[in-house]
């Protein structure tokens, strides 16, 4: 039985000094059973396909993979604003790293294969819903474009975890780019450690931003570069709709990817204010508050960063407020980017951010679904519409957009048909609705996956509207709408 991915192992974290991670062991577990496996992405990765056939003793932890060092990562953060010097992996365990074909990195690490050094008084176990719901909405957001970790597998354990009811157990294999956070300098910030910020640093750089390691003021740069790319993700974000729901700084990861799946949700009428965590009493993390908060923490990131810029003392706090202050600018460009593409433009006019602006509003005024009235527009362009793809709501100010939209739509090149084109590419017809997200993971929970399976087949396929993808897309009706989302883990 070959047990090794066809890739060596690698361990750049691993060979970071101890303080960066504590060793941790899967705990086995009772009767490990494989709910899915991601075979795009094994073979993305370069994996052995017979990887398959032991992926649920691989992937729950039962065994190692030939070359792994299981390690647990030090980190701390802002929870809510408040600082925790020390959280790290309570239950998630890293098995080291592999270099895919195509010349990039990639952490393999299990969530919930049992207790580590950080567990404090948790269990260091997943219930098998939220498993589920991080492998369905991470790889929905893949498709979608947004940067992401992945999924590579999901294994049940056979084993029960105590939530607020008893649970089927699972673990998670995620796939990221690597799994440093803000948190993480904030860990050795915290204690005054300034050699193992550089340290990590220069991690970060060598691993997500090798363009900087020659840059003469390094670590302010890095600065620059991580608040581009929260930047662009965010901005992504608000033009899925999604609402990640606990942005604290240990779930803000550095290379730019979106991580940790907890209450996350997507917009079904748009509403900026809208809040779906049960534990987000003040909104902190809302939809439109996402950017704003994105910029809080990379102000903590500086505040690590700053012992090591090239200016110090006042100069060196200029410099971190002119990068921070610069997130601002790199996201507005992104967001009306974006946004622009979903409008169907392809040209830049100074009025485009005015006339998105409009459309948000108008769909606000009557709760008019996000996704659907973006698609919609792809209608209102000309192409045929079918009865799932309710119409753009019929508002005085609706119209007046419509025709302020159409005389836009006739400065660019190109006809209708590279309109309507462009208008379906930017604009998924299906996302992974909240209320199919649950009923997907409560038929799984109760032993029957193929609400799951076929929903994630639907989300894998975004910009698809074909008939067999069309029961995905409604918005929910009115007693099928989820109004809160939990942490569950
Ligand atoms: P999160 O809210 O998912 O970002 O998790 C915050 C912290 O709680 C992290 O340090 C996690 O590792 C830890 N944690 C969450 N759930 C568990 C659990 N079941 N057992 C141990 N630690 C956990
Ligand atoms: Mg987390
Ligand atoms: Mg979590």
């Amino acid at each position: 039985m070959d047990k090794k991915p066809a890739n060596a192992w690698l361990h750049s974290y691993a060979d970071l000094p101890d303080a960066f991670w504590q060793p941790a062991a899967p705990t086995p577990v009772a009767a490990p059973r494989l709910l899915a496996w991601n075979a795009a992405l094994a073979n993305q990765l370069g994996l052995d396909p017979a990887l398959e056939a032991v992926a649920e003793r691989l992937f729950s932890g039962n065994e190692l993979p030939e070359g792994a060092r299981p390690i647990a990562l030090a980190y701390a953060g802002h929870q809510f604003g408040h600082f925790v010097p020390q959280l790290g992996d309570g239950r998630a365990i890293l098995l080291g790293e592999v270099l895919a074909p195509d010349g990039r990195r990639f952490d393999i690490q299990l969530k919930g294969a049992g207790p580590t050094p950080f567990s404090r008084r948790g269990d260091g176990r997943a219930a098998i819903g939220p498993v589920l719901r991080e492998y369905l909405v991470s790889e929905a957001m893949a498709a979608l474009g947004v940067p992401t970790t992945r999924a590579l597998a999901a294994v049940a354990t056979g084993e029960h975890v105590l939530r607020d009811h008893v649970l089927p157990g699972a673990v998670l294999t995620r796939v990221a780019a690597s799994h440093v956070r803000v948190g993480t300098f904030q860990f050795f910030a915290a204690r005054g450690d300034d050699q193992a910020v550089r340290t990590l640093a220069d991690h970060v750089i060598a691993r997500h931003y090798p363009e900087l390691a020659d840059a003469d003021d390094r670590y302010l740069a890095l600065l620059r570069a991580v608040a581009g790319r929260q930047a662009a993700l965010v901005a992504a974000w608000l033009q899925v709709g999604f609402i990640h729901g606990v942005m604290n700084t240990d779930n803000m990861a550095v290379s730019g990817e979106t991580i940790d799946y907890g209450p996350c949700a997507f917009l079904d009428a748009y509403d900026p204010a809208k809040v779906f965590s049960s534990i987000d009493r003040h909104g902190r993390y809302a939809y439109a508050n996402q950017p704003p908060i994105a910029q809080w923490n990379l102000a903590r990131l500086a505040e690590c960063l700053l012992p090591h810029f090239r200016r110090q003392g006042d100069e060196g706090v200029a410099d971190a407020r002119e990068a921070i202050e610069a997130f601002a600018g790199q996201f507005g460009d992104a967001w009306l980017a974006g946004f622009r593409r979903k409008l169907g433009l392809a040209t830049e006019e100074s009025a485009d951010e005015a006339l998105v602006r409009d459309f948000l509003s108008a769909l606000e005024a009557v709760q008019a679904d996000f996704t659907l009235s973006f698609r919609a527009l792809a209608v209102a362009a000309g192409a045929p519409g079918f009865d799932e793809l309710p119409p753009l709501p019929k508002t005085p100010a609706m119209d007046a957009w419509l025709e302020r939209w159409r005389a836009r739509c006739g400065n660019e090149a190109g006809g209708r048909d590279e309109l309507v084109q462009r208008l379906k590419a930017a604009n998924p017809a299906v996302i992974p609705r909240n209320h199919r997200v649950e009923a997907a993971l409560s038929a799984a929970a109760a032993g029957d996956l193929a609400p799951f399976t076929a929903l994630l087949d639907a989300v894998r396929r975004p910009c698809d509207d074909a008939p067999a993808q069309r029961g995905y897309m409604a918005a929910p009706a009115a007693g099928e709408q989820v109004l809160q989302t939990f942490c569950g883990t």
